[in-house]
């Protein structure tokens, strides 16, 4: 059962959002690095802020798994699309995205995704975007991820499986933890549906630090049978 409180501050963040589209109508969002208005009113930065963004190191991901103590061997291909540094321009779309309530964000976000996974990669079966606790979610209203994984799979031309995974149990925050843990915080934190058995996915985040939410989700899929696995995450946070 939703608590009391997520249920009121889900009323009242219906009413701002109602307020907040008819806001948009009048006043158009601003582009988030720069103030300028974004050409596509969609996009949360505008054409020179977004080519502004540096992207990942190619083997940035993959690199950060490897250095945890399960991380390597779980994904057949693993990638950030940009470089995600404390205070820069991605961390304000990030934050936009995830803390603001603007979900709509996520979908061409995750469009520009969805373009660079292919530009590596065979299309998978499905997008599986990174679950939140239920709890969470009901706060946020929406899982930032979800609306990420909707853009992908839209590039991709394959469906987004939001179904697959699932964080049934609750876990500490991550910020601050070591990365040992880190890890023991998220190892047994999902479960996975058995229709992912077979399957060929791609896994999609926000933002990877560690790379522990990742695996821990990874390992999940696999255990319950799914094939291959990809990863990509918006950014790659800065070490
Ligand atoms: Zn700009």
């Amino acid at each position: 059962m939703p608590s009391l409180r997520s249920l009121a501050s889900g009323t009242a963040r219906f009413v701002s959002d109602l307020g907040r589209g008819l806001l948009d109508v009048v006043y158009p969002p601003r582009c988030l690095g720069c103030g300028a208005r974004p050409e596509s009113p969609r996009l949360p930065l505008c054409p020179q802020c977004l080519q502004s963004l540096e992207r990942a190191p190619e083997m940035g991901v993959a690199a950060r798994l490897d250095r945890l103590p399960v991380g390597g061997g779980v994904f057949d291909g693993a990638l950030a699309l940009w470089a995600f540094d404390k205070g820069g321009t991605l961390q304000s779309v990030q934050h936009a995205l995830k803390y603001r309530n603007r979900p709509r964000y996520g979908v061409p976000l995750g469009r520009l995704m969805g373009e660079a996974f292919a530009e590596r990669h065979p299309a998978p079966d499905g997008v599986v975007p990174m679950p939140l606790h239920r709890t969470r979610r009901l706060e946020r209203g929406y899982n930032q991820s979800a609306t990420l994984a909707e853009g992908a799979a839209d590039q991709l031309d394959c469906p987004a499986r939001p179904g697959l995974l699932d964080r049934p149990h609750p876990t500490r925050p991550q910020t601050g933890l070591s990365r040992e843990e880190r890890w023991r915080n998220v190892r047994d934190a999902f479960t996975a549906a058995p229709e992912c058995a077979g399957g060929e996915w791609l896994l999609v985040d926000d933002v990877l630090t560690t790379g522990s939410t990742a695996v821990a989700a990874g390992r999940t899929l696999l255990d319950a049978g799914a094939d291959a696995l990809y990863l990509m995450t918006l950014g790659l946070a800065r070490q």
